[in-house]
């Protein structure tokens, strides 16, 4: 079933308005290899380089036209766009001619994701950190995190690819730490037909929520020992050997599709981002490639003129890319780190897949925009979960990757890294509700020793009975309701009202 089904969207099909029709450019996509530079056509859909065993970033052969059109050509477009009516327009496919512009109307998955709130910080939290910032909300997408920018780009290529060459069954995998399979099995869910989903998860490692999320849209959960690394070697010898759909971030297709969190970052900030911090949490490091990649792509085509700084930041638990920058430059070398207990459990990787597209794009962003335009932040534990929960008790709805985000501009203003005139985003990945155990833990001082997290009692918080089941036995209604308003007003010190009486 296509979109143009719903009545009320035909009518979309006869207004003329810049941003409401379907584009009619196509570029002409292929995977380009960052190791040995090999180019491979998209027919068939690649992971990893055939020549070198590189990974791939995919480009438009056509990009080149594009930048002929104009920055301001495109900033319009984009804003008229973000009125636009049709399902497939209104997510990430907002910035069609950028994404992947291979894809045909009816084969765009739209499930509500993209277009996510960015929320200021509230005054109080701002004058706790000392710079004005905000979280980008991307817990607001329909599985809850951003990973459903990546499944509605991936799954769109899909299901035109099981259309074109009439494939009668597509079987997708993903490993994950939580959030991609919970993404994964809600589109391939939605979309039905040839697509199936089966989803590899390190067993106890992710949230009872994010396990619920994949159960609940019925895929088949596979479990092992282990941590997520584990789970992703599987489902490579997997790919390598069987037919599936590899739906981990090294799918090309998932980085497009995560690209659109640049785009909507810059154009919330009225595509002004020169005097712009964006902190990233980094896991596979899928997400840090889309931000770098995403940036780089709008100020080729002079949507921005200035590139915003990129602040990746890890936790201690999971650091490798962290020691990879924190060497000399002439002395370093990628190693993958054993990784221990971490409350940013979704970002909980020792050995990032993503590793050489974040070095490569880094590159060529530093090239652009000079050395403090990329760097890397470690943080503690403990500043994860007290940027959380400061967070979320000045009315935000962050995750621990969230509080991550939060702990690493911090640490970056303390070591004097971010400018007074400058100001962050932070990149909330997944809703806070997907982590609750973590609060939990920590509103119990609870935490197993290895995480290394004691609870700061200025942000414990504890549910208050007022009446045991057996106080209550005793009592009517009325003296029920009497006893308990009373008990509350002590409580909270409330101040009786007199007059007002008839
Ligand atoms: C996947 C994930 C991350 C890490 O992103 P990478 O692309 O793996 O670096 C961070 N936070 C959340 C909530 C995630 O789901
Ligand atoms: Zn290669």
């Amino acid at each position: 079933m296509t979109a143009h089904a719903f009545p009320a969207h035909r009518g979309v099909m006869f207004y003329r308005g810049l941003g409401h029709v379907f584009p009619v450019y196509r570029g002409i996509m292929f995977y380009r290899c960052l190791d040995c530079d090999a180019e491979h056509g998209t027919e068939d859909l690649l992971y990893t380089c055939p020549c070198c065993g590189g990974v791939l970033l995919l480009e438009d052969r056509r990009f080149p036209e594009l930048k002929k059109k104009g920055g301001a050509y495109w900033r319009d477009l984009f804003d008229s766009r973000a009125a636009a009516k049709r399902p497939a327009l209104r997510g990430i496919f907002r910035f069609y001619e950028i994404t992947a512009p291979v894809l045909e109307e009816e084969d765009i998955l739209y499930l509500g994701e993209g277009n996510t709130p960015l929320i200021e910080a509230s005054p109080a939290l701002r004058s706790l950190v000392g710079r004005a910032f905000a979280y980008k909300n991307d817990g607001q997408n329909p599985s809850a995190s951003f990973k459903d920018r990546g499944m509605a780009c991936a799954f769109s290529y899909l299901r035109a690819a099981a259309r074109q060459r009439g494939w009668d069954e597509v079987l997708t995998v993903c490993a994950s730490t939580g959030d991609t399979s919970a993404a994964a099995a809600l589109y391939a869910a939605y979309a039905g037909g040839p697509i199936t989903s089966a989803v590899l998860l390190p067993q106890g490692k992710v949230t009872p929520q994010q396990l619920s999320q994949p159960l609940g849209s019925g895929a088949r959960v596979l479990e092992l020992p282990g941590v997520f690394d584990d789970c992703m070697k599987v489902v490579e010898f997997l790919a390598a050997r069987y037919r599936v759909a590899l739906l981990n971030s090294k799918n090309s297709w998932r980085i497009l599709g995560q690209e659109s969190y640049a785009f909507e970052v810059a154009q919330a900030l009225d595509w002004r981002v020169d005097k712009v911090c964006v902190f990233v949490p980094v896991g596979n490091a899928g997400n840090i490639t889309a931000v770098l990649h995403g940036f780089l792509k709008l100020h080729e085509l002079g949507v921005i003129d200035a590139l915003p700084r990129i602040f990746g930041v890890q936790s201690q638990h999971a650091d490798p890319v962290y020691r990879y920058y924190a060497a000399p430059a002439g002395e370093r070398e990628f190693r993958p780190v054993q990784v221990t207990a971490s409350v940013a459990q979704a970002a909980m990787i020792g050995n990032p897949v993503s590793f050489p597209r974040v070095k490569a794009l880094a590159e060529r962003y530093r090239a652009v925009a000079g050395e403090r335009a990329f760097q890397v932040l470690r943080v503690a534990e403990q500043a994860i979960m007290d940027g959380m929960l400061s967070a979320n008790r000045h009315g935000h709805t962050v995750c621990t990757q969230g509080g991550e985000c939060l702990a690493g501009l911090r640490a970056a203003v303390a070591a004097g890294l971010v400018d007074e005139d400058e100001s962050a985003v932070l990149d909330s990945t997944a809703h806070a509700l997907k982590f609750m155990d973590f609060q939990n833990l920590y509103f119990d001082d609870a935490f197993p020793p290895e995480y290394g997290v004691k609870a700061d009692q200025a942000l414990v918080n504890a549910p208050e009975l007022l009446l045991s089941p057996e106080e209550r036995k005793g009592l009517d209604e009325s003296a029920f309701v009497r006893e308990s308003a009373l008990r509350i007003a002590r409580r909270l010190g409330l101040t009786e009202t007199t007059g007002g009486k008839c």
